[in-house]
């Protein structure tokens, strides 16, 4: 099928943009990042958007800096940048490992970070990342500029914060500490697919316990999130089988998993206990 009817505008700076959005966002106007979700979501007529915002020639919003402790990833930022180290410190590697989980080379030389986390799909690898490092999202309209934390901006889902004319300019993850440990995996039926469980741990190693410990769930319940109950069971304890099986079924028993075409609810709620068992025990290597 072929997409309906729609004027494209191609601003060049981002208050351009965000003004174009402001006018279009009341009929149903969209930004257009890298395509990747939204071209065939189009293609399909299941949005009939008569409007696109493209962005792809606004200047400087395809840097990565580093500033006050945390990366800032800008709107244009493709997920294969991550493909190569882009800081100097753990959560460079971390952002690296997790990039090549995500979709095909040719999608990731496309598809953004930030569009990932504005479409909020439930098993979107860079949403479980926000989620479990608290990132802050910022956005931008006309009436300026407004920070939320990823607890706040993930909504259900494909569902966000975000408000119909705000931009989404650009997303600040906190650096890693030197003594930081990280843990990613997930579970597709093939190489490529979105995920139907996945999870990423974080924790520092104080005197050979476990401090400020992260477990995050995605691809599970219809957003990404921290399990308070499996980091309860892990914070303050040596690394070790016993407390990576105890934050599992923590994690697993505290999950509302999803029923959906793929699977069962009760073969999902299996899936968060074997991955974040496995991303525990790959953080302690
Ligand atoms: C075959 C296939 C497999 C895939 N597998 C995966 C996968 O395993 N994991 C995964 O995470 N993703 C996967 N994707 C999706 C891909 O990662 C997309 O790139 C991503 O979801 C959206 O990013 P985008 O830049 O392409 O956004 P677009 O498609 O351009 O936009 C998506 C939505 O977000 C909005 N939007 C985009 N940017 C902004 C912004 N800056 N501010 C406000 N709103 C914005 C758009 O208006 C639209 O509603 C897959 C896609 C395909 C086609």
């Amino acid at each position: 099928m072929k997409p309906a009817p729609f004027t494209r505008h191609v601003p060049k700076t981002l208050d351009e943009a965000v003004k174009m959005l402001a006018e279009v966002a009341p009929e149903d106007g969209r930004v257009l990042a890298g395509g990747q979700s939204l071209v065939p979501i189009m293609a399909f007529r299941l949005a009939k958007p008569a409007h696109l915002v493209d962005i792809n020639n606004v200047e400087g919003l395809d840097r990565i800096s580093s500033e006050n402790g945390a990366l800032v990833v800008r709107a244009l930022v493709r997920h294969a940048a991550f493909h190569k180290l882009v800081v100097d410190n753990l959560l460079g590697h971390l952002l690296t490992k997790v990039a090549h989980s995500i979709a095909h080379y040719p999608i990731r030389t496309r598809g953004t970070f930030c569009g990932s986390l504005a479409h909020a799909d439930p098993s979107s690898e860079w949403c479980l990342v926000a989620a479990t490092l608290d990132a802050m999202i910022v956005a931008r309209s006309v009436r300026g500029e407004r920070a939320i934390p990823a607890r706040e901006f993930f909504q259900g889902m494909m569902s966000t914060a975000l408000a119909e004319d705000e931009l989404l300019s650009e997303v600040r993850i906190p650096l890693l500490t030197p003594d930081a440990r990280f843990g990613f995996q997930e579970f597709s039926r093939r190489t490529g697919d979105f995920a139907m469980a996945a999870s990423l741990v974080t924790w520092r190693s104080e005197g050979g316990k476990m401090r400020d410990v992260r477990v995050g769930v995605g691809g599970a319940e219809p957003s990404p999130r921290r399990m308070a109950e499996a980091e309860a069971a892990l914070e303050g304890q040596a690394p070790g089988d016993a407390p990576f099986r105890a934050a599992a079924e923590a994690a697993a028993t505290a999950v509302d998993a999803m029923e959906d075409h793929q699977t069962t609810a009760e073969y999902r709620r299996d899936l968060v206990r074997a991955m974040v068992r496995r991303a525990l025990e790959q953080s302690a290597k």
